[in-house]
């Protein structure tokens, strides 16, 4: 009889265990031995061991609020639609890239393979109308660079080249005959592509300064200079080249088709950011385009900017997702880590630092959003792309740094994600113009007086 009771007692304590919580706990402690001293217990310290448990269960009842970046429910206001694509997309990084990410990212290399899971979701090109493009709101564009930048700045560094720099120089400049034969294989991520304006020699100084010359001779043109940090350029099927026109001094695109014998890309080494993009040294070399593969509707460097504009204002999204991502890791990170005998998200101090990444991301959201607001009603001009560019890109430096710093030493290993978004938070400062030039360019809109030299 007494062994029956002392079952049912068991029975009953079990009950209010969480066996998830168990697992975690017996990585700490020694269960089995504990179990064992459970059994040796007498009637009066089993009732007393329930009693604390139950109370302490009844309190776990509070439970903690879920970690989620959006705390002014930007995500309410998505249509039906393009919340199942955020969840498709959230789902796909969660599952197929977060568990590769460090490691392709430590390695310095593509995953290639994922380039058919990455198609199948069908996001490529997702603003453009016509040539398989779903021709969906730029806002559906910014809530996917936010979700692959959540996850991996890399691989959203990729998409950005081939769906927003590559797709959108074919589809804003090119002629029809062009547009349909790459966007629909660009769109199917059939054809991948990459985009060469920056120079060894000439970064921010591009639109007057370029030094990489064409020249039309017969049907074709001819192409010398040199090219630097060109995403995807070591494998894309197709390369988008500005290059200087030596006749009217005005810039023209090329299509660069893979296979040229007369350019080579090579692998720029050692970088501390992105490092599972591939960026690439590009050397022409009397390298020979037909004229059908000039891209017909580019003049001047303000048909290059038109591609600039629509883009700019993506990156500011990818930089609201870098820093999400980094807040999310930290949040999560603090009410596991104790010290003091107690979950670090505890302190004031840390929790201090949580509500500054927070603020940081709910302002960062209000801007992005209605910045892609202003370009689905045709009003984006580049100081707004460029205003949201400069504010993100410095407000994501400041939300990586304290993600990194309530992480203390663990904060700067790779495995823990944020070491990985503050490297990667380096480069989206300084790619699609740098912090300077954007401020330029709002700083010439508001004054009237153009700063530039
Ligand atoms: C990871 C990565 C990926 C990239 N991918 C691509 C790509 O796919 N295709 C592509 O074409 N390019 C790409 N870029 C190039 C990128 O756009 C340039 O790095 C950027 O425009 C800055 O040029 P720069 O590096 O030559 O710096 P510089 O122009 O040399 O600038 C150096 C510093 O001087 C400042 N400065 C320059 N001019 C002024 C001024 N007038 N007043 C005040 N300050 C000034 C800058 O703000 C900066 O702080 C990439 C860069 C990186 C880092």
């Amino acid at each position: 009889m007494e062994l029956f009771k002392k079952i049912k007692q068991i029975t009953h304590l079990m009950k209010n265990i969480d066996f998830a919580e168990l697992g975690e706990i017996s990585e700490k402690i020694d269960l089995p031995k504990i179990m064992k001293s459970v059994g040796e217990l007498d009637d009066v310290q089993l009732k007393g061991l329930m009693k604390m448990l139950t109370e302490k269960a009844k309190k776990g009842q509070h439970k903690l609020p879920p970690i989620d970046g959006d705390f002014y429910d930007y995500d309410l206001k998505l249509t039906q639609e393009q919340r199942e694509i955020q969840l498709k997309v959230r789902s796909f990084m969660e599952t197929e890239i977060q568990p590769i990410a460090n490691h392709y990212w430590n390695k310095a290399e593509f995953p290639m393979d994922i380039i058919p899971k990455l198609a199948a979701l069908n996001i490529c090109g997702v603003t453009y109308d016509g040539y398989g493009c779903p021709n969906m709101p730029f806002l559906m564009e910014g809530i996917i660079a936010e979700e692959l930048a959540r996850v991996d700045v890399s691989i959203s560094t990729f998409f950005g080249v081939h769906s927003g720099l590559a797709m959108g120089s074919i589809y804003l400049c090119g002629s029809e005959e062009q547009k349909q034969e790459w966007l629909p294989k660009m769109q199917k991520m059939e054809a991948i592509g990459a985009f060469g304006l920056t120079e060894p020699n000439v970064g921010s100084g591009v639109a007057g300064g370029m030094e990489t010359t064409c020249e039309k001779v017969g049907d074709e043109w001819v192409l010398n200079g040199q090219k630097k940090w060109i995403g995807n350029a070591t494998f894309a099927d197709v390369i988008i080249i500005w290059a200087r026109d030596i006749e009217d001094n005005q810039a023209k695109g090329f299509l660069l088709r893979k296979g040229n014998p007369d350019y080579k890309a090579e692998k720029i080494e050692n970088k501390m950011a992105l490092r599972t993009v591939q960026n690439a040294l590009i050397t022409l070399t009397d390298c020979k385009i037909p004229e059908s593969d000039r891209l017909q509707k580019a003049n001047s460097f303000k048909d290059t900017a038109k591609v600039l504009r629509m883009t700019r204002a993506g990156v500011a999204w990818q930089a609201l997702g870098c820093a999400r991502g980094a807040y999310e890791s930290a949040l999560k990170y603090t009410k596991k880590r104790e010290q003091f005998g107690k979950p670090i998200a505890k302190f004031q101090l840390i929790q201090n630092h949580l509500v500054e990444m927070l603020a940081n991301l709910t302002a960062m959201k209000a801007m992005v959003y209605r910045l892609s607001e202003l370009q689905d009603q045709g009003l984006l001009t580049d100081e707004h792309a460029s205003l949201a560019k400069v504010f993100c890109s410095m407000r994501t430096r400041d939300v990586v740094s304290r993600a990194r710093e309530v992480m203390g030493g663990n904060g700067i290993l790779l495995e823990y994600d944020v070491a990985r978004f503050v490297a990667d938070a380096e480069a989206i400062y300084s790619y699609e113009g740098t912090k300077e030039i954007n401020s330029l360019i709002v700083g010439r809109a508001i004054t009237g007086y153009s700063a530039f030299v």
